[in-house]
């Protein structure tokens, strides 16, 4: 099948290529975003194979639609990015690959939250410049500390297991409690008032959007560390801000940034930061951010490129769409 892939890098390509030998697929690897501006790109393609910061909006739908496309086939778990009432009222299949790996997310929040509370980030700095002082670089222990999870599906769940290795208190909110986690599950006040780290690992959804927001920051406890992996537009920025500066939240560990489109996975080094935002938050030496990185191991590459082109070849061949997103 001739599947258009947007927004691909090196490590993209390379995992998608290898997976290619068994499906055969017809890739063309383009390195823009799929936007308005770009969807002539997929001319001629029946599919296109999308990430997290393309924009399939009504409008991008419509014209994919009408240039005939076939099949939306995601290269990831997350699909906040989809118009999905259009996508179904045009009959377009929304694939994607739902579990390629809890452990990279789980393990690269566990990072962020191991190098922030040790300074790991500034020690390396330091050290490098010849400075072997360690004033100012006093963490705490984790053991017999809470841990607040938010959203405990696979990724909070793998989180969860790990951070009881540290000897954590584990406190836990969804939506949907899962019967097969050893967590005390409470209220979000609850959650906010007792743990001394929050971890986000729900979904991007109206009821989720801006969750912290200044009201849930007014509840947490004095210095909490908050650590997200999931969505950008789950935390309220500017409240995460002054909430930096009062001293309630004691350090972020940040992976996702709501306006994160068009900055991350993305060589600006030669450019001027227009992100005001982003670029107070870069300024504070508590706040850890990488680029969209919990998904990148090998293991999870080779998953996602195994599963994408998987979900194109079983609706080629009129198989059942086990990962298609339903509304
Ligand atoms: P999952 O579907 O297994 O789990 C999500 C959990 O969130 C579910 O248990 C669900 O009931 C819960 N939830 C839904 N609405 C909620 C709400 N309002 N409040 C609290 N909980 C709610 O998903 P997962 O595989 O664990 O992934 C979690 C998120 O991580 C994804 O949605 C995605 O946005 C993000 N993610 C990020 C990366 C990365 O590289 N940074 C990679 C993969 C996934």
């Amino acid at each position: 099948m001739k599947i258009a892939v947007f927004d691909t890098h090196p490590y993209d390509r390379t995992s998608l290529t290898a997976a290619n030998a068994v499906h055969s697929h017809d890739l063309t690897f383009l390195e823009p975003r799929l936007t308005t501006q770009t969807i002539a790109l997929a001319q001629g393609c029946p599919a296109i194979c999308a990430f997290v910061n393309d924009v399939l909006s009504a409008e991008v739908l419509e014209s994919l639609h009408a240039n005939g496309l076939k099949l939306i086939a995601m290269r990831c778990a997350g699909y906040n990015n989809v118009d999905l009432p259009t996508a179904e009222r045009l009959q377009l299949p929304i694939l994607r690959v739902p579990q390629y790996s809890p452990y990279a997310v789980a393990e690269h929040a566990v990072a962020l939250l191991l190098a922030l509370n040790r300074k790991t980030h500034r020690a390396y700095n330091r050290v490098r410049e010849m400075n072997f002082s360690l004033n100012g670089l006093e963490g705490f222990d984790l053991h017999g500390k809470t841990f607040g999870i938010i959203g405990t599906g696979k990724i909070g769940r793998v989180l969860g297991g790990i951070m009881l290795g540290f000897g954590c208190k584990i406190l836990a909110y969804d939506v949907q409690p899962s019967a097969d986690f050893a967590a005390k599950y409470v209220d979000l006040p609850t959650l906010y008032r007792e743990s001394d780290v929050i971890s986000l690992h729900a979904p991007l959804l109206p009821a989720t959007h801006h969750l912290l927001n200044a009201n849930a920051f007014a509840q947490m406890k004095s210095g909490v560390v908050i650590i997200n992996t999931s969505r950008g537009a789950l935390i309220d920025t500017p409240a995460l801000i002054e909430a930096l500066k009062s001293g309630t939240v004691g350090a972020a560990g940040l992976d996702v940034y709501e306006e994160e489109a068009g900055v991350f996975f993305t060589d600006l080094s030669d450019s001027v930061m227009k992100d005001d935002v982003l670029a107070r938050l870069m300024t504070f030496p508590n706040v850890l951010i990488t680029s969209h990185q919990a998904f990148l191991t090998r293991e999870a590459l080779a998953n996602i490129a195994e599963t994408t082109l998987a979900n194109a070849t079983a609706f080629e061949k009129g198989q059942p769409l086990l990962n298609r997103v339903t509304t």
